[in-house]
């Protein structure tokens, strides 16, 4: 199988099965994990917050974020197609009893003028705003890169209100090697970080969230609170020092492969969309000869997982798991469906 469907579908490398065989570990609900620990401080020290945590995922990370920021009765400013918005089961309405301010973004990016427009008022009929979010790469939009400058012009918005700014990171790295900015360049415009160990970084299981100190105490009582504090939980931290020393940089074989796909997917007849709009991991494309189930039923066929994105759009996303002679026969595949048709 090529699998194509997402960067989670990644595998464990040798050398981080090797890590959790030798793991060192203890009880980390006593915060005695000693690789919890070091995982905890390698990933503060690479995005440089004061402290982080290692959470089981990214939308418990970003819950935590959520219920840590915000009070109940409050508003939250989001991107409309942000992953907190759309894909977290409205887990944020449900444990942080706050409303979701959706605004549409431009390629993932929230105007930083619209974003100020959107702050609610001193005034008994309105929820007070309380957190903005903001996610890089944006998933939906494509694994779009969202600019440093946008960033800083929200988070500059946001520290003029006295607002604290979220940062959906889950694919941060991959933005960071698409574009040759620091990751610390865009988490310092954010109070609060989540990050993915667990897709294209390719570790079984976790993410990071971090910020200050206190941030941190406080995310880590709500961690409890949700049944999120693990006990040995070295076992898979180990993994995540692995991909975090080892496994960035090769991010950009990813979207090479991405780019090469996009390139060809873009000659051919029956396919619609804009190569331009990839700037990482995700190619997102519109059959328009055939359904996407059609298009996706076929590939599946010749051993190639796609996902359907939109009732239009198919996606495919490239990982460490798939090289490019994956994708060049991905290319002949959706050529020669398409010539069929
Ligand atoms: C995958 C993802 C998450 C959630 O991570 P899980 O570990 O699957 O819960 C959050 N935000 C974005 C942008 C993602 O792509």
């Amino acid at each position: 199988m090529i699998d194509l469907r997402s960067d989670t579908v990644t595998l464990p490398t040798a050398a981080m099965r090797q890590a959790i065989f030798e793991a060192v570990v203890g009880d980390d609900v006593y915060g005695a994990d000693p690789t919890v620990n070091r995982l905890q401080e390698l990933a503060a020290e690479m995005v440089g917050k004061e402290a982080a945590m290692l959470v089981p995922s990214g939308t418990m990370g970003n819950q935590i974020a959520v219920l840590t920021h915000c009070r109940p009765g409050t508003e939250v400013i989001l991107e409309a197609d942000s992953h907190i918005y759309y894909y977290e089961a409205a887990a944020a309405s449900v444990f942080a009893g706050v409303q979701p301010r959706p605004l549409p973004g431009k390629r993932g990016s929230l105007p930083a003028a619209l974003v100020e427009w959107a702050i609610r008022e001193d005034d008994i009929h309105l929820p007070p705003t309380s957190l903005i979010c903001l996610e890089n790469t944006h998933n939906r939009a494509g694994g779009t890169v969202v600019p440093l400058e946008d960033m800083k012009a929200v988070y500059e918005v946001a520290c003029r209100h006295n607002l604290p700014v979220h940062l959906d990171g889950a694919r941060i790295f991959n933005a960071s090697i698409a574009s040759g900015v620091p990751v610390k360049d865009f988490i310092a415009c954010a109070t609060s970080v989540q990050f993915c160990l667990s897709k294209g970084l390719g570790a079984p299981v976790g993410s990071i969230i971090a910020g200050s100190f206190d941030f941190i105490d406080e995310a880590r009582r709500w961690r409890k609170r949700l049944g999120g504090g693990m006990r040995q939980a070295g076992i898979f931290a180990a993994a995540g020092i692995v991909a975090l020393e080892t496994m960035v940089d090769r991010l950009a074989e990813d979207h090479a492969n991405a780019r090469f796909l996009a390139n060809a997917l873009a000659e051919l007849k029956g396919i619609e969309f804009n190569p331009d709009d990839v700037d990482t991991n995700i190619v997102i494309v519109k059959p328009t000869s055939m359904s996407i189930q059609q298009l996706g039923d076929e590939l599946e066929k010749r051993g190639i997982l796609t996902v359907e994105i939109e009732p239009d759009r198919i996606r495919f996303t490239t990982n460490k798991d798939v090289n490019r002679s994956d994708i060049e026969k991905t290319i002949t595949a959706v050529k020669e469906i398409l010539d069929r048709a």
